[in-house]
């Protein structure tokens, strides 16, 4: 069962109200995919991860290294992609992401994460749970959006063949992903 892990429960700080900006989920366009390769190589179907203090402490890591390193608000993406079935809660869909150079405003970003040196393949369960949040969004703004690799709009590897596959195949011939269930 897919579990969504608020920010409460997964001991995230409070926002830095100063480093943020607002966005209208009616404005919301596009959700651009990432991922994260923080599992070890050895990782393949999530069970060692899910549920356990490893878990929260990649996500509280990420969180750590936004808000310290890079002095933004709070955790760049709107969601994340757990081990196996949790979805972590990260920005609120109306408070602009960090996630995409120059292509933050009226997006979303929703990273997966996934194992060193796999090149962002993800399990099955991960999969859906990538639906299960991609249908949310639809469904809080009653249309569907475009859906992007990272890669479409800066040099980089981010997301990853898989997921980029995985896309074609969720998206319709103008990009459009349709919900899947
Ligand atoms: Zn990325």
């Amino acid at each position: 069962m897919t579990e969504w892990i608020t920010r409460d429960k997964w001991g995230a700080e409070p926002i830095r109200g100063d480093r943020l900006n607002h966005q209208s989920p009616d404005d919301i366009e596009e959700v651009v995919l990432h991922y994260a390769d923080v599992y070890p190589e050895d990782y393949e179907t999530g069970d060692e991860y899910a549920h356990n203090d490893a878990e929260f402490r990649t996500v509280k890591a990420i969180e750590q290294f936004h808000i310290h390193g890079r002095d933004w608000a709070t955790i760049a993406y709107h969601t994340l992609i757990g081990a196996k079935d949790q979805i972590f809660v990260g920005r609120d869909t109306n408070m602009v992401g960090a996630h995409t150079l120059n292509h933050n405003q009226n997006t979303l970003g929703v990273c997966v994460l996934a194992g060193k040196g796999k090149g962002g393949a993800i399990s099955l369960a991960q999969a859906a749970n990538l639906c299960a949040c991609l249908n949310l969004f639809v469904f809080i703004r009653g249309r569907s959006f475009k859906l992007a690799p990272h890669s479409d709009y800066v040099a980089t590897g981010c997301c990853g063949d898989p997921l980029r596959n995985w896309i074609t195949k969720v998206t319709d011939e103008n990009g459009i992903y349709v919900p899947q269930g």
